[in-house]
């Protein structure tokens, strides 16, 4: 079998910084789970899907191709034939994927991909699901949290630096909408599973989040 590594938390936790630092120190495959979901939702965007419309969706979905392929070691999602990366980090794609990936049927196209992905390479895998559903036999499972004021900020500071206008109070609400949806749906909310390890980022570096999940893996290589 393949080793697996399963991290899972709320939007702004540090996910896809920590797992892809840790994929390349372990030279394994970064697989941003999130990135899926938010193509499905991109994709209802695009051909003017209501995404509060399931069965809409759902029939969208059905003539929707979602594939990833690796670019320079970089992941990219290729929706019906085209890399859409650069289109589905906006907040507008955040929403849509938040609502769409809480559809039975849309998890289980993703969740299948992203098995048949997990079978027989080494990944670091991160998402809202990983331990719980998608990787259950992963050798580590991390389920990476901070608080809602310290990722709210994280964001906000993100948004200020890429020129945009952001109030962090409205991102604050935002992030809480989001933990709130992706919590509390009924297939497959965000939990910790019990076996997993929680690590705290609200005052962790990086470089100390990515060093303790490295260990974990290594003691888990020798045993
Ligand atoms: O992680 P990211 O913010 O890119 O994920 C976008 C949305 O996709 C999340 O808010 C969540 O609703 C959904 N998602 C999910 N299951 C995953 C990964 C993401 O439901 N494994």
């Amino acid at each position: 079998m393949s080793f697996q590594i399963a991290i899972d938390g709320p939007a702004g936790a540090g996910k896809s910084t920590v797992a892809k630092s840790v994929a390349k120190k372990l030279q394994f495959v970064y697989v941003d789970t999130g990135a899926m979901y938010r193509a499905i939702g991109l994709n209802c965007i695009k051909n003017d899907v209501d995404i509060h419309d399931e069965e809409a969706v759902l029939k969208l979905l059905d003539n929707t191709n979602v594939s990833i392929k690796y670019i320079d070691n970089e992941q990219a999602v290729i929706l019906n034939g085209e890399n859409v990366n650069g289109q589905i980090r906006t907040q507008e794609v955040s929403e849509a994927a938040s609502v769409v990936s809480a559809y039975k049927l849309v998890r289980e196209k993703m969740v299948a991909l992203q098995q048949e992905l997990a079978q027989t390479t080494d990944v670091v895998m991160d998402g809202r699901d990983i331990a719980s559903c998608v990787l259950p036999d992963a050798q580590v499972k991390i389920y990476l949290d901070a608080s809602v004021e310290v990722r709210a900020k994280r964001r906000y500071l993100e948004l200020i630096e890429k020129g945009k206008e952001a109030d962090l109070k409205t991102v604050e609400d935002e992030v809480r909408e989001r933990d709130y949806r992706d919590m509390h749906r009924e297939n497959s909310p965000l939990i910790r599973v019990p076996e997993a390890d929680l690590v705290d980022s609200s005052y962790m570096t990086i470089d100390e989040v990515v060093n303790t999940i490295v260990a974990k893996a290594q003691s888990k290589f020798d045993e």
